[in-house]
């Protein structure tokens, strides 16, 4: 028997909420139903309209430099196997440990969120059969992305990362190219950046260090913290990583990769440096940057913003070389480089630098303000900006407002220099009417030759009508 204790006792069982009966003007009733209400799920956010300008200006950049680069764009599903993961990114580190979205698919198989799009975009290049096409293959991705992390500032279960992936090349320029257009990227966008780099050499370079590393940490394995302790058995190259306190100290004074690298990958390196030279990229070799993933060699970098405080302080984004990832993914030997930036993080940053720095994302401005006035009016309305779309004219206009002052208040606080009006009268005529906001003049002409009239007066046309 269960002994009785205040502690468990029963709570009053909760009243359910009476449905609301409702009677309507003509007399029918209705009931409303208790309501549940959604929320986005821990870790996922809308990006609301009001954000677009910031999402739509980090695209439009991306897409540009794509072009410029060539790199053609590449659009994977966001499931796939479970396992192409973990054999790429590595079975110890945490994306594959801790933060992977793995379900079981109908058929009993394993499948998975894409955590990133590298190994989607190497798993394309072997099963497509990309390989027979001239190399390098330089694709270009944009899109979701998930990992079940602790959701806090800047880090979500869901987010955005646009990537670029050279595959095809060991050659030092590529990896430059990555970096300097991730650079340009936030250099564009008016975001001061700065890249941190190193190269973490072979896997056989790695294994000697990793051998020096340990044997430095295990002389001081006491003053460790306890994650650390845990890193020497799974994963002593993430010991680098280490963010608390007590292992500062001694991770500043651990043996470096760099001492344990070879000629050849040290001459690697330094040509992806002098380059960065030529080019004025600004950057910090950082010895202690291993990157979390396995499948990287030789050299990774990452990005970071060089102000802000709060989640812009965390890396905005970052990549690397990875030879090795075609034939573990069971292609031929190919060496390969790529790298993804966050892009809600870098909103975040973009925000905050703009704000802090007076600056705006301008919109291109529009060129007149289209009003109408009665519902025959609005038909038209609607049928005439259709035919204008092509245009090239930027034109606003509000179909739900019916009083022309305000529609035109709405054409002066836009600061357009003309505004069409078009009412019951100009239907019949076949006209409409061209205001012009600064003087009040106005003028009538044939609906027909709308485009012509306007591209006479907008300057922005001027070229084009001489
Ligand atoms: P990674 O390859 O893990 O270094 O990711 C590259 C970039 O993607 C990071 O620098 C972040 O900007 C972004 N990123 C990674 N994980 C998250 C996350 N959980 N939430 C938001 N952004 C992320």
């Amino acid at each position: 028997m269960i002994a009785k204790n205040k502690k468990f006792k029963k709570e009053p069982a909760k009243k359910p909420k009476a449905e609301k009966i409702k009677k309507s003007e003509d007399g029918k009733t209705t009931v409303e139903k208790n309501k549940k209400t959604w929320v986005a799920l821990r870790g996922m956010h809308d990006i609301l309209p009001k954000e677009e300008k910031y999402w739509k200006t980090m695209y439009n950049g991306a897409s540009k430099l794509a072009e410029f680069f060539q790199f053609g764009r590449i659009e994977t599903p966001l499931l796939e196997e479970a396992s192409l993961f973990v054999r790429s990114i590595g079975k110890g580190t945490d994306v594959v440990e801790k933060e992977m979205y793995v379900f079981d698919d109908a058929d009993g198989s394993k499948v998975c969120l894409r955590p990133e799009a590298t190994a989607s975009a190497m798993r394309a290049y072997v099963s497509d059969g990309l390989w027979n096409n001239p190399q390098p293959v330089k694709m270009w991705y944009w899109g979701p992305m998930f990992r079940h992390d602790r959701p806090q500032a800047g880090r979500y279960r869901q987010f955005t990362q646009v990537g670029f992936e050279n595959i095809g090349v060991a050659d030092p320029a590529a990896d430059a190219e990555l970096i300097l257009i991730a650079y340009n990227f936030y250099k564009d966008l008016g975001l001061p950046v700065e890249i941190h780099i190193n190269s973490i050499g072979t896997p056989e370079e790695r294994e000697r260090y990793k051998n020096e590393l340990l044997n430095y940490y295990r002389t001081k394995k006491s003053y460790l913290c306890e994650e650390c302790r845990k890193r020497m058995q799974k994963n002593p190259l993430r010991l680098l990583d280490c963010k608390e306190d007590q292992c500062q100290g001694i991770k500043e004074e651990a043996p470096q990769i760099i001492d344990w690298l070879t000629e050849s990958s040290k001459s690697y390196f330094m040509k992806v440096l002098e380059f960065l030279d030529e080019l004025g990229v600004p950057y910090i070799l950082r010895p202690s940057l291993v990157r979390g993933l396995d499948y990287y060699t030789h050299t990774v970098f990452e990005i970071y913003p060089i102000t802000g405080e709060g989640p812009a302080q965390s890396a905005l984004g970052g990549g690397g070389r990875y030879d090795l990832l075609a034939e573990e993914l069971g292609g031929k030997a190919t060496p390969a480089a790529g790298m993804a930036l966050g892009i809600d993080r870098s909103v975040l940053y973009m925000k905050e630098y703009y704000q802090q720095n007076q600056l705006r994302v301008e919109k291109e401005p529009f060129d007149i303000f289209f009003a109408q006035l009665g519902d025959r009016a609005k038909g038209r309305t609607m049928k005439l900006l259709d035919g204008l779309r092509e245009s090239g004219i930027k034109i606003a206009f509000n179909l739900y407002k019916n009083s022309l002052k305000t529609q035109l208040d709405i054409a002066n606080e836009l600061k357009v220099p003309y505004a069409l009006i078009l009412g019951q009268k100009e239907v019949q005529e076949g006209t409409v009417i061209i205001r012009d906001m600064e003087s009040g003049i106005q003028e009538i002409v044939d609906q027909k030759k709308i485009e012509m009239a306007l591209k006479k007066k907008l300057k922005k046309f001027d070229e084009v009508s001489k």
